[in-house]
């Protein structure tokens, strides 16, 4: 896989300690960006204004810098940015893209658990899609959240790790019932205002990437690219949680471990090396090759 040339980006959410998993994907992002020669930045998915502290940012950095990992200008807060959002907003809602929905989470949950019937996968079944204006103003009690229409539109993408995916996507909610953007519209409109040009990402978030190619299109970006890389699970292959032991960097060190060893513990689990080898990241760098990365997930 020859490596390309393309502004990169990691994009934690600073809602916790970035475990093992967060660590990986965090090393890939860099080697992508770093291995072609492109700029590299960092920002912070903080929208979840409670849940986003201070100091899980500052833990976040820390651990970050600890694994040799740098970024290029300063950190870029996903909070400070509303008013970019809200204009991207307000052109999808002037372009007529939108409509407000007013179902509540388990309307649409309980619409999408009927068996058998058209939305058995569990998408939005257009419930306020065509409301008239007289049903709207029934439920202008509650705020509603903003969609826009996607028509089950079919996206196809080539993903430079997963290859070929195929997504239909809904109707995408780009603003909540509290006002706030939702994710999938900031994340589109930061990574095209930062000027990424590859998205290096957990392979979690394949399936919200045609809805978040719809974003694009419709606000007429031209998309990054894309490259989703395997989550790292716990040995029971599920995703890592705390009942699988020392699963953040600050864990590992009051193990007895080094960083450097956490580094090469989660490099030789995606092939990047051989296990027990200890390369320092300007090795990793030079030998990167994303090609390599075709292996199932493994726990360091
Ligand atoms: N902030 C998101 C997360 O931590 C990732 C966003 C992205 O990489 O596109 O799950």
């Amino acid at each position: 896989m020859a490596l390309v040339m393309a502004i990169g980006r990691f994009a934690p959410s600073p809602t916790g300690p970035l475990h093992l998993g967060n660590l990986r994907t965090a090393l890939l992002a860099w080697l992508f960006a770093r291995s072609a020669g492109s700029a590299f930045f960092l920002r912070m998915d903080d929208l979840d204004s409670v849940a986003s502290r201070p100091e899980l940012i500052a833990g976040q950095l820390a651990d970050l810098e600890a694994l040799g990992l740098d970024w290029d200008g300063e950190v870029v807060f996903q909070s400070r940015r509303h008013a970019l959002h809200e204009a991207a907003l307000q052109r999808l809602v002037d372009a007529g893209l939108t409509y407000p929905c007013y179902c509540t989470r388990r309307e649409i949950r309980e619409a999408t658990l009927a068996p058998h019937g058209p939305n058995a996968e569990g998408r939005y079944p257009g419930t306020c899609r065509d409301l008239t204006s007289s049903e709207r103003a029934r439920g202008e009690g509650r705020t509603p959240a903003l969609r826009l229409r996607g028509e089950s539109t079919r996206f196809v993408f080539i993903d430079r790790v997963c290859g070929r995916f195929e997504g239909v996507v809904d109707d995408v909610v780009i603003a909540r019932n509290d006002g706030t953007p939702a994710y999938n519209l900031a994340v589109v409109v930061d990574d095209h205002d930062m000027g990424i040009e590859e998205v290096v990402r957990g392979d979690d978030l394949l399936h919200a990437t045609p809805a978040q190619l719809l974003v694009a299109r419709s606000l007429g970006y031209k998309p990054p690219s894309y490259a989703h890389v395997p989550l790292l699970r716990g040995p029971d292959g599920e995703r890592l949680s705390k009942r699988h032991g020392a699963i953040t960097l600050g864990e590992r060190l009051t193990l007895g471990q080094r960083a450097g060893e956490v580094r090469a513990e989660l490099a030789a689990s995606v092939g990047l090396c051989a296990p027990g080898e200890q390369p320092s990241i300007n090795e990793l760098l030079a030998s990167f090759d994303p090609s390599r990365l075709n292996k199932p997930s493994k726990r360091p």
